[in-house]
């Protein structure tokens, strides 16, 4: 009896410390997504672990290590040596821009507009880069054609990493997109009515604001709350 209770409370345990996931159905079997903090998180597909922009600042203890990681820019909150180094196998493939490749030597290198397939998935690097906002004038936080947003094609559902933009022409001009992750934190990357705009522009199946540190996520998704064929999925990432 006593085990039992210990057995009982040790799988409550386990089930609480687990962090929230969604589960989409794709023609390929389940997509579990899990946001982690921030820009982080993992998905699973077809017995993969791929893990984006995986940050320290995340809880990583109970999360697999990673058959794939995608990586989109430079800075520290995307770009974290350490972590990938923990979360990496031998026979992990890391993905990134050449300006990450610089530091995490062996990544596979994409440039925007390049596509890749991969065994279970295809991939295309999108543009992602300021349009107006920077550290001073005449310099923006991120420049075009350095970093990398993507879209992963898994089991037919196309899903979008933002990766740090404004609501830029390219993203605007998405088609199809069935899962969408959007930034929005000032001066970074752009306001949540300027990520709202852009999402009514491509209007993606599924919406989750990420990246959203200091932003309201509840005016974001009240921008959008009229356009039916959008959901907002607002999710623990802080
Ligand atoms: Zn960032």
């Amino acid at each position: 009896m006593t085990i039992r209770i210990l057995l009982c409370t040790l799988a409550f345990l386990l089930a609480a410390a687990a962090p929230a996931a969604d589960t989409e159905k794709t023609a390929a079997g389940d997509l579990v997504i899990t946001p982690i903090r921030h820009a982080s998180l993992m998905l699973q597909f077809a017995g993969k672990v791929i893990h984006i922009d995986p940050w320290s600042q995340g809880d990583y203890s109970s999360m697999p290590r990673a058959d794939y990681i995608f990586i989109t820019d430079i800075h520290g909150d995307h770009l974290d040596k350490a972590m990938v180094d923990k979360l990496k196998k031998d026979s992990t493939i890391i993905v990134a821009p050449a300006a990450v490749a610089k530091t995490i030597t062996g990544a596979v290198v994409m440039n925007n507009g390049e596509k890749k397939k991969f065994e279970e998935f295809e991939v295309e690097a999108v543009p992602m880069y300021n349009i107006q906002r920077g550290p001073q004038p005449g310099a923006l936080y991120h420049t075009k054609g350095r970093g990398n947003g993507y879209i992963l094609t898994l089991g037919g559902k196309r899903l979008y990493l933002a990766g740090d933009t404004e609501a830029i022409p390219e993203m605007k001009a998405l088609k199809n997109i069935d899962i969408a992750f959007v930034c929005m934190n000032l001066p970074y990357t752009m306001t949540p009515e300027e990520a709202a705009a852009g999402v009514k522009a491509f209007r993606p199946k599924v919406v989750y604001p990420y990246h959203y540190r200091g932003s309201d996520i509840k005016a974001f998704a009240a921008l959008l709350k009229d356009e039916k064929s959008i959901e907002v999925r607002l999710r623990e990432w802080y």
